[in-house]
């Protein structure tokens, strides 16, 4: 074994937190959370993971779960697609694997949702076998270690990258390894801030010795977001208020108060003119924004007070059906204004 997988493996034994998942290898609680923590912090997943798997305790019943049950479990985990890929690949595992996660990286893959590094993961964490999960923290902590320069989405650098981390990846314990590389990305080698001194890897690693750490690793310009005026409008006549399933691709499936695109050069009375909605009684509420991966949500919410509660394509909900219904975050802020009103 190469003495710095040695280091790095103690270093885990010693350091690991004490997570719901930890020690886990039950193949389908380790793909849950494998998921919920792709693009999702550690702290957040925690609160999430349990009430998920008491609800769902096996593929067959999540396979079987209405999404919009399974969609408000999720309420506030964010990146909904990985709620109904999730669904998805269970009755793919149902259907197809007679209710058993496969083994194999490869059949992992063929289930929905499930990439290169969920993959890797659930078959080294709950399979045992030889596979390196690289997700963002194990880029960063990996380019440090080698001084990696290049630009770490490039198919070139992304090889060198897992080349290496194969060449240390142990031939026993290898999902140990991608959760001690995943705790030091957590806790020693931060995004900001490097705590070398506290790290198994200085030793070997060239970003500690360089002085560069911080600067890697080295990522292309991000696109600017795209940045949407949005009109929401809080239809209510005090006991009712209007809502909608949402059926476009952002946030599909979860539930949205009137929510208006809001054209430069317009008033809000007449974008809520222009949308068939009475503007006599609507009163500013509160501004909210929201900042998803591509694009920014600039809120501004209106109370519009109205004794019929109705637009096509909308129901009226009372308080309880309110609290019951799958929200975005988005939509949350303005959900609470509602709930003093209705
Ligand atoms: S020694 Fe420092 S820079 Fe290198 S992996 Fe550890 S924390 Fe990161």
């Amino acid at each position: 074994m190469h003495p710095l997988t040695k280091a790095v493996l103690s270093w885990h034994s010693l350091t690991a937190r004490d997570l719901p998942w930890r020690g886990e290898t039950d193949p389908y609680r380790v793909y849950v959370s494998e998921i919920m923590l792709q693009q999702t912090r550690t702290e957040t997943v925690k609160k999430y993971y349990g009430r998920f798997l008491l609800a769902f305790p096996d593929p067959a019943s999540l396979a079987q779960a209405p999404q919009e049950l399974v969609n408000k479990l999720w309420e506030g985990l964010g990146y909904y697609t990985r709620a109904r890929n999730l669904v998805r690949a269970m009755q793919v595992v149902c259907e197809a694997y007679g209710g058993r996660l496969p083994e194999s990286r490869e059949e992992l893959k063929k289930l929905p949702g499930c990439g290169e590094y969920v993959s890797a993961a659930v078959s080294s964490i709950a399979f045992g076998k030889r596979e390196l999960a690289l997700d963002g923290n194990g880029v960063r902590v990996l380019s440090r270690i080698t001084g990696e320069t290049g630009i770490s989405d490039l198919p070139a650098v992304r090889a060198r990258l897992r080349a290496f981390g194969e060449s240390i990846l142990p031939f026993e314990g290898a999902g140990e390894f991608n959760q001690a590389l995943m705790g030091m990305g957590n806790l020693v080698c931060l995004p900001k801030k490097v705590l070398c001194e506290s790290c198994p890897a200085a030793p070997w690693c060239l970003g500690h010795r360089n002085g560069n750490a911080l600067c890697l690793p080295v990522k292309a310009p991000k696109p600017e977001k795209r940045q949407e005026r949005r009109l929401i409008a809080l239809v209510t006549d005090g006991k009712k208020v209007l809502v909608r399933k949402r059926a476009e691709k952002l946030l599909n499936g979860l539930y949205e108060f009137v929510n208006l695109p809001w054209p430069d050069g317009f008033s809000w009375r007449e974008v809520l003119a222009e949308n068939g909605i009475t503007h006599e009684t609507a009163q500013p509420a509160a501004d909210f924004d929201h900042v998803f991966t591509h694009l920014i949500w600039h809120m501004r919410g209106f109370t519009v007070k109205t004794d019929l509660v109705e637009r096509e394509g909308f129901q009226a909900v009372d308080r309880e059906q309110l609290l019951a219904l799958p929200m975005p975050s988005a939509m949350e802020p303005f959900r609470r204004l509602v709930l003093e009103e209705i």
